[in-house]
């Protein structure tokens, strides 16, 4: 389904919402309580999150490592890189997440992924772009690019949802989404089942850039679900600076921070 289409269709879910919203009041999406009645964004802007739920998923930005995102006590990095991104030769130069990959943030992905809940990718895509949009150094992104799916993957499952998340990214922070500026080069297995040397060699020549010209010269802002060991986001930031891309800046909805990458 076109990319275009696909939106359509996440927002005619969002759409019903809000029809439903006339009978019902509307839910937060990650603990279904109501929420308050306001004349606030439009569709297409709503952040449908209770301060509670925001509370637990979302990371104090001034605790954040500035390199891989991961909330951290920010006295074991002072000015620097916190201890799971130290010594490691960063492609990117600076994280957005929305918060660790722990507690109930964990629990959401998992139920984003596992009933592939595009109204929930959505919703996410935009937390993630209203923390995103709080950055100064992402506005200065000329583009938005999503991390690549293999096509056999995407002939499988029903979702391309790190698509559907760019999706409510762009819509906060403004930014148009090179939908097919990446692709894969082979099928990797599945990063969580593997050690992290093993992640950085499950990686290694697993993406190319399709269109060089269209990154070349280009701030890109490189949008993924969860960033576990940081091996995926430097690999294809790797292959984006080679491309010529002038910088890359990632930005992920969880950060692991049970694995140390040194
Ligand atoms: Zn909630
Ligand atoms: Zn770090």
């Amino acid at each position: 389904m076109a990319r275009s289409q696909k939106l359509m269709s996440v927002l005619g879910a969002e759409l019903w919402r809000s029809a439903l919203d006339f009978a019902f009041p509307p839910e937060c999406i990650g603990c279904y309580v109501d929420l308050p009645e306001e004349t606030g964004p439009s569709l297409g802007q709503r952040l449908l999150w209770c301060s509670e739920c925001r509370e637990k998923i979302c990371n104090q930005p001034e605790n954040c490592c500035p390199s891989c995102g991961a909330e951290r006590n920010p006295a074991k990095f002072p000015g620097g890189r916190c201890s799971l991104c130290r010594g490691m030769k960063l492609h990117f130069e600076f994280s957005v997440c929305v918060g660790n990959y722990t507690g109930v943030m964990q629990d959401l992905i998992v139920r984003l992924k596992g009933t592939f809940d595009e109204v929930l990718a959505l919703q996410f895509g935009r937390l993630l772009g209203q923390r995103i949009a709080m950055n100064p150094l992402p506005h200065e992104c000329d583009m938005i690019v999503t991390t690549p799916t293999h096509w056999w993957n995407r002939f499988r499952r029903p979702s391309f949802l790190v698509g559907v998340i760019a999706e409510g990214v762009a819509g906060q922070v403004g930014l148009p989404i090179e939908g097919n500026a990446l692709h894969c080069l082979k099928r990797t297995k599945k990063q969580g089942l593997l050690s992290t040397p093993q992640r950085f060699e499950n990686v290694a020549k697993a993406f190319g850039v399709s269109n060089p010209k269209v990154v070349a010269g280009k701030s890109v802002l490189l949008i993924d679900d969860v960033v576990t060991s940081g091996a995926t986001a430097n690999q294809i930031a790797k292959v984006l600076k080679r491309a010529g891309a002038r910088r890359v800046v990632v930005g992920a909805l969880a950060r692991g921070v049970k694995h140390a990458v040194s």
